[in-house]
């Protein structure tokens, strides 16, 4: 067989000038996405892939995920460097901390800019929905708990992606992580980070770097879980967001590049799908949380509101039970 034997960077060089030549500048980026998503999966015949006029047949492994050797139709093979995230900033940040669910404890609403952008991805990074599914259960207040993530439903076992490139912040066992089941925490080298949780395994480790579309994880029904789903959080310093401003989870779409996210994303009552007008309006909501020995005319009393106004705003009754912990909207 006649081998041909290219070093890495050359190889890189060529796909690059190939592709620009070809007016695709994301080409290579396609590529990437096609070997991260083939991972895993058994039949890949019915997806090719075509460089060099040649047709990929296979991918082997090579002990570096990073580096992978196409198989040509014609029986000549190339290295495929797929670009390591160079994660060494991320590492360095004084938030930095392995195994920890919640890091930038630190860190204050009132410190957050009004509005941050985001480059999601750039020239060489990209892109992967963690899951693609109808999300079913939203960022919102359900049954008086935050839920800071989206649900989408899966099968267990079904590939989880890295939603962009990064590290391994978090992988631990539900022993370690309370309703969250088995879960992981990646930072990304955009600023964000990811929460993936219910998995069923865990296929990276703490301090990994990872690949947008790498698949991390399969998914599960671990912990505080009534069926199997991703619940899938993303976060900025620590305070969740809405991830349907990011994704379109029906189609596995990054919605843009570049993401102007606003200080008041960072409302549980701010979603997308609302002008910006309603998201500022629902920001502002002020939310109590039920101590012992409260009652809705105390509660009313202290905010200068009415029993009457509580209970239209959390569609409650005068006599409902008031259960320590919940919340409350007062205004
Ligand atoms: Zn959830």
């Amino acid at each position: 067989m006649n081998l041909m034997r290219h070093n890495t960077e050359r190889i890189v060089a060529i796909i690059s000038i190939i592709f620009i030549f070809c007016g695709r500048v994301w080409a290579q980026e396609d590529l990437v996405q096609y070997l991260m998503r083939i991972e895993g999966e058994e039949d890949t015949a019915s997806s090719q892939i075509t460089i060099y006029d040649k047709t990929i047949l296979d991918t082997i492994d090579t002990g570096n995920k990073f580096i992978k050797i196409l198989i040509f139709d014609d029986h000549t093979w190339d290295y495929l460097d797929l670009g390591k995230p160079d994660i060494t900033d991320l590492i360095a940040e004084e938030s930095w901390e392995t195994g920890v669910i919640h890091s930038y404890n630190d860190v204050k609403l009132s410190d957050i800019p009004e509005e941050v952008t985001i480059v999601l991805i750039d020239s060489v990074s990209g892109y992967s929905a963690p899951y693609i599914a109808k999300v079913y259960s939203g960022f919102r207040v359900r049954n008086g708990r935050e839920h800071k993530g989206v649900d989408l439903p899966l099968n267990i076992g079904d590939p989880v992606k890295s939603a962009f490139d990064g590290v391994v912040r978090v992988a631990k066992s539900s022993r370690y992580t309370g309703g969250y089941g088995n879960m992981l925490v990646i930072r990304h080298t955009n600023g964000l980070e990811t929460f993936y949780a219910h998995l069923s395994k865990i296929l990276v480790k703490e301090g990994e770097t990872v690949k947008a579309g790498e698949t991390v994880a399969l998914g599960g029904n671990s912990g505080r879980s009534t069926g199997p789903h991703l619940h899938f959080e993303t976060r900025y310093l620590g305070k969740a967001f809405d991830p349907v401003r990011l994704f379109d989870f029906e189609t596995g779409e990054l919605r843009d590049s570049v993401f102007a996210l606003k200080k008041h994303y960072l409302n549980i009552y701010s979603h997308y799908g609302q002008s910006e007008k309603q998201s500022i309006a629902s920001s502002q909501k002020l939310v109590y949380t039920i101590k012992s020995g409260d009652t809705l005319s105390s509660i009313a009393a202290k905010y200068g509101t009415t029993v009457d106004k509580i209970c239209k705003l959390n569609n409650m009754s005068k006599n409902s039970v008031l259960r320590v912990g919940t919340k409350i909207t007062v205004r």
